[in-house]
């Protein structure tokens, strides 16, 4: 699959081989680009931008509305794609394509009702308003754990604010992304959206050093975040960063616990715990700790693991052999130094190549554990037991990551006060992990800054410009 640069499809400077992660074996070849091919795209979306800058709102979201109708022309074949590449079940990418078209025809219409908030006269003799500009050249740099949700997100608000882009998809899962360009050929003036696959260190560095790069935008690890952070300041570029997370799951003894095992299970481990929201981090109050324990052992002995088309799959594999590895490796720290901690671990027997970890619980967690300050990114829950509110939400708050939270409970004063004291960027209450497409996702703290998805997302690409009037001088 090929590069898309300046409205044409390329072959890269080289080649690589995409790993299917459920098998271990090759699964698609894919092009790498050049430093001058990214040269050449960021080139291509600077010559582009006045005339997209320039379209009409309305023609913007006729673009992305037929985008949004290709995904779901395509939608069976994107979703095997994603499926194959990620490893992640069916069921979970056959959800997501509906979503991602759903995203941009939010988006599509939000073009239409850009405003800025204040207009008038603010002082004698002259009148004031503001007008939206868009940034110009943004660059925007995906994860692999949901390669084309991730595109989408970072694609609709971006191009719906008139700016242009130049998207690197993770060189673990182009293949989404290659092919949504292709399907978006014929969408955009070329130069408007442009795709270079490639590594961090070489395409992703590229880009954001670039001096025609306006604003970088990535969803990535913390660590990353802080070098295209380092990276973009050397030319100021606006920065747009969608990090890391660390959910906690605070869980009263009053919470319904059937509710609470159900989405557990789903949000814990969905996408194998790839998950930026993953249910991770539980603090279960004394009295259910025990029963939620319980459940929570059967709950994950009973899922079903395997390769994304097995018979009601329900998680799949890591990504790569080197995630694999680095979760196992906070496991085997766990157990050797951590006497502490108990584990519970999935049934499963997984044969094959692929880089498969069971569904594990780690029980007797403390805060200060080196499981439960960082983000594992696997299929592993911490439980945590707590006695009183106040400990619940300062062990909560009490790490470095602020994405999401969620509090589990039927008296509305609890939850009321716990979405006031959670410092995350979303706080559920008796649910975890539902997203839609009008509210904002971001996080506070080292989870970085910024907004995906909802008009919050649109200000991020946007810069407001005070024009002010002198109305006695004009005839
Ligand atoms: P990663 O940081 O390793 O890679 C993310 C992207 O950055 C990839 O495309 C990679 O090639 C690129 N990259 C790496 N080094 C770079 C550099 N020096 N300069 C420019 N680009 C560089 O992250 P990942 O392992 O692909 O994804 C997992 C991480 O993403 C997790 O930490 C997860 O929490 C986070 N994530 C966050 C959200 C969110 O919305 N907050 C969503 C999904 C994933």
């Amino acid at each position: 699959m090929k590069l898309f640069i300046d409205g044409e499809t390329q072959t890269g400077s080289t080649t690589e081989w995409v790993i299917n992660p459920s098998t271990g074996e090759k699964l698609q070849e894919v092009s790498l680009a050049s430093t001058e091919q990214v040269d050449q795209a960021v080139r291509a979306a600077r010559k582009a931008f006045p005339g997209w800058a320039d379209t009409s709102p309305a023609d913007r979201a006729r673009a992305l509305l037929k985008l949004a109708d290709r995904l779901d022309d395509h939608a069976a074949e994107l979703a095997d794609l994603e499926a194959k590449n990620v490893g992640k079940p069916k069921f979970l990418a056959d959800f997501e394509i509906p979503f991602i078209a759903d995203n941009l025809r939010f988006f599509a219409g939000a073009a239409r009702c850009l405003e800025g908030r204040s207009a008038g006269e603010y002082t004698a003799g002259r009148t004031s308003w503001i007008r939206r500009e868009p940034i110009g050249v943004v660059a925007q740099i995906a994860p692999w754990n949901y390669p084309l949700m991730m595109a989408g997100w970072k694609i609709g608000p971006a191009l719906a604010a008139g700016n242009t882009v130049v998207l690197k998809p993770s060189e673990l899962t182009p293949l989404t992304t290659l092919r949504l360009a292709e399907l978006a050929a014929d969408l955009f003036p070329a130069g408007v959206f442009n795709v270079v696959n490639g590594y961090g260190a070489t395409v992703g560095a590229a880009l954001c050093q670039h001096p025609e790069v306006d604003m970088v935008s990535l969803t990535g690890d913390v660590g990353t975040g802080k070098e295209v952070a380092r990276a973009a300041s050397q030319g100021l570029k606006r920065v747009h960063l969608e990090l890391g997370g660390k959910a906690p799951v605070i869980i009263y003894d009053d919470a319904d616990l059937d509710l609470v095992v159900e989405t557990v299970k789903f949000a814990g481990y969905m996408n194998t715990g790839q998950d930026c929201t993953a249910a991770c981090r539980i603090y279960a109050q004394a009295g259910i700790h025990d029963k939620l324990v319980e459940r929570l052992q059967a709950a994950i002995n009973s899922m079903v693991v395997g390769e994304p088309n097995l018979e009601g799959c329900e998680m799949g594999p890591m990504i790569s052999a080197r995630q694999r590895d680095r979760v196992q490796g906070f496991l085997d720290r766990a157990r050797a130094s951590s006497k502490h901690l108990g584990f519970i671990t999935g049934g499963q027997k997984i044969n094959g190549k692929g880089f498969f970890l069971p569904p594990t619980v780690v029980t007797g967690a403390r805060n200060d554990d080196e499981m439960v300050q960082r983000e594992v990114f696997g299929p592993v829950i911490t439980v945590t037991r707590f006695h009183d509110e106040a400990q619940a939400l300062e062990w909560a708050n009490g790490v470095d990551y602020g994405l999401s939270s969620s509090v589990w409970t039927r008296d509305l004063d609890k939850a009321m006060r716990a979405t006031k004291h959670l410092h995350f960027g979303c706080v559920w209450v008796n649910d975890h992990g539902t997203l839609v497409s009008e509210m904002p996702h971001g996080g506070f703290k080292q989870s970085g800054y910024g907004k995906d998805m909802s008009s919050y997302a649109l200000d991020d690409y946007t810069d407001a410009k005070h024009v002010m009037v002198r109305l006695a001088a004009l005839s």
